[in-house]
């Protein structure tokens, strides 16, 4: 069949009981909070594509960056962001972002988020919270729940969602592809009209509409073999926003955590920076610390450059892993106080058979945040029109060339609030959407072979992670081009071949992502934050002190402004 046959007919389809108000896309916080917020003038859909609470959001440990301490300033606050961000942060978003922290703060206690108290009444913070250090932060601005802090956002948010009258949840179901002017044949300005979206129950494809469309949809860590991230950060937004012609920026900034757990049956799970916040030290596997070749700040010194450092020394012994110590022979730190400060850690490595107060942890790093994505304004809205992003999708200016450790939950709820006030104020005068074409399965037949996918899923995901990730060359991103060029045909005619399942979409999109990330890599002749490139390891602020951006149908750029 042809790929004509893929494309919606141009009969309305049987799916106006799918128009809203606003479509949210991802039940993430971003997706939530503007939800809850939008939910106060209008009927809002929530799509996502496992259960509700499979995030990003879920799995966050740390805890959420927000000045609360007096001793600490927004202006501290601005320049560790701003000193992470190695140049290509936007002051001014910085600033926005960080002045909205305490509102943030009260916005989540207000929908039932609890944050941990001072330990004891001396306890360094502002009398009403426990304040973590993490990597990069000169300050103890670290609100958290102990080491489950998303657990919490995502239990608090997700039960006023269930509870709203004018929020329809609908789970299981993934969004294909976002629907837009141009696409479904109107004439004029193009927008986003809503999404296609794949039931996985029924295997129906149904057109969710709205005037205003929320993407929320995480990020991608799932491009690259190791990650930390959950099995839905498969990148589905920005494809989506990409293939809608809506502008990408910075895709090359991948971060990784410097400490996912080492181990066979541990997937994905990290140790979050606050452990070394608490005085754990980077090892050799013969206890040998050695951070301190690499940084003043040693142990807490930015993600970038511990990570660069693990890989540098897991390339120069030869070993898998490194240690992360937080026993009480070399930290003095009392096993209760570990056991009491991260109980989810402790319970985790346990099961594995490592008790972390009597013996270090094995840790490697792992793909975790996309500083890049979807370039939104102050407003949060996209430069397709109607489409607004928030949260780990998005590319707002705050995290730059680096993100600082806890700002990108902070990030999630600004954007979302900011957002949500924007789409209410606007939502009066964009036009209802009418009929837009169903979606048509043409002559795709079923999968008879999934084989494919998970072959070309597991090669996009090893050739990104040995070419494309903490440490790259011109000639590794070359390779990983041409991987590229091999697979997009074969996965392109498979999806075009074959009736969509959540898999099938999941690969597209991958693909899309990775080549997206490649594009850029290669494109940013210098080496900045997380982008490490053996061929031009310096800075170069004269030719790529900007954003990097990207749109379909075109080669990167870098931004004028
Ligand atoms: C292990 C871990 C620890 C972290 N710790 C911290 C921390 O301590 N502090 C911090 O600030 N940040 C932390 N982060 C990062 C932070 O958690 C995320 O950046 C943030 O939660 C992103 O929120 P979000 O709402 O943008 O996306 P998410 O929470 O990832 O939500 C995305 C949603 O979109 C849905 N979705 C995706 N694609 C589709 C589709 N095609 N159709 C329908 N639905 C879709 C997903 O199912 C999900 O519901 C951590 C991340 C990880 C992985």
């Amino acid at each position: 069949m042809t790929s004509a046959s893929r494309q919606p007919s141009p009969d309305p389809g049987p799916d106006a009981s799918h128009a809203f108000d606003f479509l949210v896309i991802g039940s993430g916080l971003a997706g939530m909070h503007y939800a809850l917020r939008v939910a106060e003038v209008g009927d809002v859909a929530i799509i996502t594509k496992r259960e509700a609470s499979d995030s990003a959001t879920d799995w966050a440990q740390g805890g959420i960056a927000a000045v609360s301490d007096p001793e600490d300033s927004f202006d501290a606050h601005v320049e560790d962001t701003m000193n992470a961000g190695a140049g290509l942060c936007r002051e001014d978003t910085v600033r926005f972002v960080v002045e909205r922290g305490p509102d943030a703060i009260a916005a989540l206690r207000k929908n039932g988020v609890e944050f941990d108290p001072p330990r004891t009444p001396d306890s360094p913070g502002a009398g009403e919270f426990d304040l973590a250090r993490e990597g990069g932060h000169t300050q103890r601005r670290i609100l958290h729940k102990a080491d489950a802090t998303g657990r919490e956002i995502e239990r608090a948010l997700l039960a006023r969602v269930r509870a709203h009258p004018r929020i329809a949840l609908f789970e299981d179901h993934c969004a294909i592809d976002l629907i837009t002017a141009t696409k479904s044949g109107r004439t004029g300005t193009n927008r986003a009209l809503g999404a296609y979206v794949l039931e996985a129950s029924t295997g129906e494809v149904h057109a969710y509409t709205a005037p205003i469309t929320m993407l929320a949809t995480g990020g991608a860590g799932k491009i690259y073999l190791y990650t930390s991230n959950p099995d839905v950060a498969s990148g589905d937004g920005m494809a989506m926003a990409y293939r809608a012609g809506a502008t990408l920026a910075n895709m090359e900034f991948m971060q990784f955590h410097p400490t996912c757990l080492f181990h066979p049956q541990a997937k994905s799970f990290l140790i979050t920076e606050a452990v070394r916040g608490e005085g754990g030290i980077l090892c050799r596997r013969d206890g040998e610390p050695f951070m301190q070749d690499y940084h003043a700040m040693r142990d807490l010194a930015p993600r970038d450059v511990v990570a660069r450092a693990i890989d540098t020394e897991l390339k120069r012994t030869g070993d898998d892993y490194v240690v992360l110590d937080i026993t009480a022979d070399t930290t003095g730190r009392d096993p209760s106080f570990v056991r009491g400060r991260f109980p989810m850690i402790f319970e985790r490595c346990l099961k594995y058979g490592i008790d972390i107060t009597r013996e270090p942890i094995p840790v490697v790093p792992a793909a975790h945040y996309c500083c890049g994505g979807v370039r939104t304004n102050e407003r949060g809205e996209s430069d397709l029109p109607n489409l607004f992003a928030a949260g780990e999708v998005t590319s707002t200016g705050l995290h730059g060339a680096n993100r600082l450790a806890s700002n990108s939950l902070l990030e999630a709820i600004v954007y979302a609030d900011t957002a949500a006030g924007e789409s209410i104020r606007r939502s009066p005068e964009v036009a209802p959407v009418d009929d837009v074409p169903a979606w048509t399965h043409g002559e795709a037949t079923p999968i008879h072979e999934a084989v494919v996918i998970t072959q070309n899923w597991d090669e996009i995901r090893r050739f990104m992670w040995n070419y494309v990730g903490i440490v790259r060359s011109d000639r590794r991103l070359a390779r990983a081009q041409h991987r590229i060029d091999m697979l997009r045909e074969e996965i392109n005619e498979f999806y075009w071949n074959f009736r969509v399942t959540p898999e099938l979409i999941e690969l597209r999109n991958l693909a899309t992502v990775a080549e997206l990330v490649v594009q850029s890599a290669a494109f940013r002749k210098e080496s900045r934050g997380l982008h490490y490139n053996l061929d031009h390891l310096d800075r170069d602020d004269e030719r790529f002190g900007r954003d990097t951006l990207i749109q379909r149908g075109d080669t990167p750029w870098i931004s004028p402004t």
